[in-house]
């Protein structure tokens, strides 16, 4: 089979973690011989607005539609100057554009690995391109306002296509796994917001009997993952709730390096880990590629999935497999517990990668 793969490295630790975990998808995919997979570069962020004056260059965008998926390295658009319309936060327009309405986000806890809790397995899947978030949730203009220098307004957009979208990804992969799923809401008090939200899911779950499906409040939730995040499957929520409850998990597993994601919609899919650019870390080879390195792995399962490819399904276990044997061997950075800098972890990844015989 034949695949176009964007590669777009971001900002800051961007830099240092997305091309490790490219060579990684690389060195597995290349050990199917009826894989080929076209790797095509493209300009994203801070680098690209010093190199041609933007940030999403609209080739990047037009050529986003000729890929089967995408890798995106984390955005330091804090940064960006304030006043350039050229200096936009290009992720939440890509996941706009290309209807990414789902972000799926695993939290794992490892035995050799620092954790607050152990025995943690769990995923948050997000809706992704609505909701509070006023950089993507209307047509035009934004979602937040000033009607007076005193008075702001945040507008929270739930649709009902998008809750059954986002409810649709969190039932599939139940089914693939404990198959438990939890909406996470606070219906006593969004009665409408929340409360569609809410019936999309139990529309949702009417279509798999086979999976437990609960609710719970959003601040009930907080607490209950702290204390018992073992009895979570899947979780899915609105977008703002499942921002912070996805970095609520990577916290209880070792930290935004151990925060993988992937972005889902109808047609293509987007490998962007959770964390965001660490400025303060850039430079100092202390970034842990974990994440990202399981963006792509979760990209490949996806792709193999979609085209009932067992060679991509294959090559993504294969880099599990990798980072199992590297998380087995120590070979991992300082906030996973060992002394291995972000290329020495990575390296390592790939060798066993490259080596293993299959
Ligand atoms: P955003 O606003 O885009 O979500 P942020 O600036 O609030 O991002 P991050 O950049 O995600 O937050 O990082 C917060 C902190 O988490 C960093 O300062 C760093 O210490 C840690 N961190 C994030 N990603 C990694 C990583 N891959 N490896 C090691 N530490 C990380």
């Amino acid at each position: 089979m034949q695949y176009k793969i964007g590669v777009m490295n971001g900002d800051d630790i961007g830099h240092e973690v997305v091309p490790l975990a490219v060579e990684i998808m690389k060195a597995s995919t290349t050990k199917y011989n009826n894989v080929a997979i076209d790797w095509v570069e493209l300009p994203i962020g801070y680098k690209s607005y010093l190199d041609c004056g933007e940030t999403l260059p609209q080739h990047t965008l037009d050529s986003l539609k000729y890929m089967d998926g995408w890798v995106l390295g984390p955005i330091g658009h804090a940064v960006y100057p304030k006043n350039d319309p050229k200096a936009i936060n290009p992720h939440p327009i890509i996941r706009k554009v290309f209807d990414l309405h789902s972000n799926v986000r695993p939290s794992r806890s490892y035995v050799n690995v620092n954790s607050v809790q152990n025995d943690v397995d769990l995923i948050v899947v997000r809706e992704n391109i609505e909701g509070f978030q006023p950089d993507r949730n209307v047509y035009a203009g934004t979602g937040e306002f000033m009607p007076t220098s005193d008075l702001a307004m945040s507008v929270r957009v739930i649709t009902r296509r998008n809750s059954e979208a986002v409810a649709e990804t969190a039932f599939k992969l139940a089914q693939q796994r404990r198959k438990k799923v939890t909406a996470i809401h606070k219906k006593s008090v969004f009665k409408m917001g929340c409360g569609l939200f809410v019936e999309s899911c139990r529309n949702v779950a009417q279509k798999y009997p086979d999976v437990l499906y609960e609710e719970m409040h959003v601040d009930t939730s907080a607490a209950s993952l702290v204390m018992n995040p073992q009895k979570f499957d899947v979780l899915v929520t609105t977008n703002m709730f499942g921002d912070i409850l996805s970095d609520l998990t990577s916290g209880l597993v070792g930290g935004l390096g151990m925060a993988p994601g992937l972005c889902i919609g109808p047609k293509y899919s987007m490998a962007q880990a959770t964390h965001g650019s660490a400025p303060g870390i850039v430079g100092k080879e202390i970034a842990n590629p974990y994440a990202l390195i399981m963006s792509g792995k979760m990209l490949l399962e996806w792709l193999g999935v979609q085209n009932k490819d067992s060679s991509l399904l294959n090559a993504s276990q294969l880099i599990e497999d990798a980072v199992n044997h590297a998380i087995k061997k120590g070979m991992v950075t300082p906030d996973m517990g060992g002394e291995a800098t972000t290329k020495e972890m990575g390296k390592a990844i790939c060798s066993y990668v490259s080596n293993v015989h299959v």
